[in-house]
């Protein structure tokens, strides 16, 4: 079996693994935490990174660390993860999804921007959706794929409205936009180190950002906002920090980081001249002046359907390849289906049931990526 994204462990995670057992430190006090924080901080070029057990934790605590409360409402675009909207979930306050872009999957600017001129009002220091009444307490971009969207913008019409801004920059590890990294960009940026993202640490994830203060209180807020060793705690904290064991192999993966994330994008660059000349499909999108960490690799069969794509999936399953659909739109899953929307999701419902993502783990062969390809051409 081809499998569609599988981590290469071939580097030091062994031995960092059986250095934090020689030394008994397993848990979630050890110096791959912290070295993995400081990795993390320079690869972002953030002045601090928290290390947490997710990057759906990191996004609930950053949520929670910025303010959001029950009741209110965070602004996410609607093709996302489910993470996305759990976290926002998790804080009690409820989505607001906008569209994308068709060029770069990611939140649509010009439309944030007019959601937010004639939907909202200023009433003292909030920021009110006056048809709900709702306060409005963050944006959260979503670095689709590792596709930066347009942040210049995104952030002046957060500065405008006096929203912070929070990064789900899960998948987009060596990520640049306009030459600078995913930590320069936003209030704070949550990646992800499960199992299938480009880094991985088994599970967890990091928030990387540059305000101190706030940073501390993240990181007081991820370790149960334990006080001193006599059990006192001087808020509702969380328990979620990631263990020594995890930051063992995050390190390991950590040091290689540019080569995975190369690896990523000659896979993207591989298939799409390898499937150039077919009709009837198109290939993924990366926005001119940026860098996409090319997360995921696959098509869009334009005329597609989840049906078609399902067929597809069978096909090439049967011939020992693993390929599947992609994510179904956040206000088109039962747990969301009361959520605020943005006037038009046009883009967001004519792509996601057409997009198939391919075999894209960085240890595949080019062999491997042959094969995938003329079982593909036979199949669709
Ligand atoms: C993977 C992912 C997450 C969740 O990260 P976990 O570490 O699995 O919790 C959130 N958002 C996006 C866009 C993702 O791709």
């Amino acid at each position: 079996m081809i499998p569609l994204a599988v981590p290469d462990l071939t580097g030091n995670e062994r031995t960092y693994l059986n250095d934090c057992i020689d030394t008994n430190f397993v848990s979630s006090v050890g110096a791959y935490v912290d070295r993995l924080e400081k990795m993390t901080a320079d690869i972002c070029r953030s002045k601090y990174a928290v290390a947490v057990s997710s990057g759906t934790t990191g996004l609930h605590l950053a949520l929670h660390g910025y303010g959001v409360c029950p009741g209110e409402l965070v602004i996410i675009p609607s093709f996302t993860f489910i993470a996305t909207a759990n976290a926002v979930r998790h804080c009690g306050a409820k989505p607001w999804v906008t569209d994308i872009s068709p060029d770069s999957w990611t939140m649509d600017a010009a439309q944030l921007e007019r959601e937010l001129f004639v939907k909202t009002k200023r009433i003292g220091s909030e920021l009110i959706h006056v048809q709900s009444g709702q306060r409005i307490a963050a944006i959260v971009p979503v670095y689709t794929l590792g596709n930066i969207p347009d942040m210049k913008r995104i952030m002046k019409i957060a500065g405008t409205y006096r929203l912070p801004v929070i990064a789900d920059a899960a998948a987009a590890v060596g990520a640049k936009y306009r030459g600078r990294e995913i930590g320069e960009i936003s209030d704070c940026a949550v990646l992800s180190f499960n199992g299938n993202k480009t880094v991985t640490a088994g599970g967890g994830g990091a928030i990387a950002g540059n305000d101190e203060a706030m940073m501390c209180r993240l990181r007081h807020l991820s370790t149960t906002a334990r006080v001193n060793a006599e059990y006192d705690f001087d808020m509702v904290g969380y328990n979620y920090r990631m263990t020594n064991l995890q930051a063992a192999v995050g390190c390991a993966q950590l040091e290689r980081v540019e080569k995975l994330v190369e690896k990523k994008r000659y896979i993207r660059r591989k298939y799409r001249e390898l499937l150039d000349e077919v009709s009837g499909i198109s290939f993924f999108p990366e926005a001119e002046d940026n860098t996409s960490s090319c997360w995921f690799s696959g098509i869009v069969i334009q005329n597609g359907n989840l049906n078609c794509l399902r067929e597809i999936c069978v096909r090439l399953k049967n011939r020992g390849i693993e390929a599947r659909t992609f994510w179904k739109p956040v206000h088109l899953q039962k747990p969301y289906s009361d959520i605020v929307r943005a006037d038009s999701l046009d883009v967001t419902e004519s792509i996601w049931d057409k997009i198939l993502t391919l075999p894209c783990s960085v240890n595949i062969t080019d062999e491997e990526i042959y094969e995938v390809v003329g079982t593909l051409k036979e199949n669709i």
